[in-house]
């Protein structure tokens, strides 16, 4: 029997999988839970965090412009252009 020594560590989230939610997060639309994680993350990793106020005005620039826009669709293709480019957070 080894012990565990990760702590809580499984339960932080990566730079790209707080990347991947910030919209359903900015929206509301993510669970609790999953929510508190983010906000933790965004808490204490500044990149994030100036991605996550980015984000927040673009989505709102966009929904006074466009309010009919689909921005599931915006947000993967601002995600496949993060790929493009090669972009890869630690
Ligand atoms: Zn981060």
């Amino acid at each position: 029997m080894g012990r565990t020594t990760d702590g809580n560590d499984h339960r932080r989230l990566g730079c790209r999988q707080v990347r991947r939610t910030l919209q359903a997060f900015l929206d509301g639309e993510v669970e609790p839970r999953r929510a508190e994680l983010v906000a933790a993350h965004l808490e204490s990793c500044a990149r994030c965090q100036v991605e996550a106020e980015v984000f927040e005005q673009v989505i709102a620039t966009i929904r006074q412009l466009r309010p009919d826009l689909d921005l599931a669709a915006y947000t993967r293709l601002v995600e496949a252009t993060e790929q493009l480019s090669g972009r890869d957070p630690p």
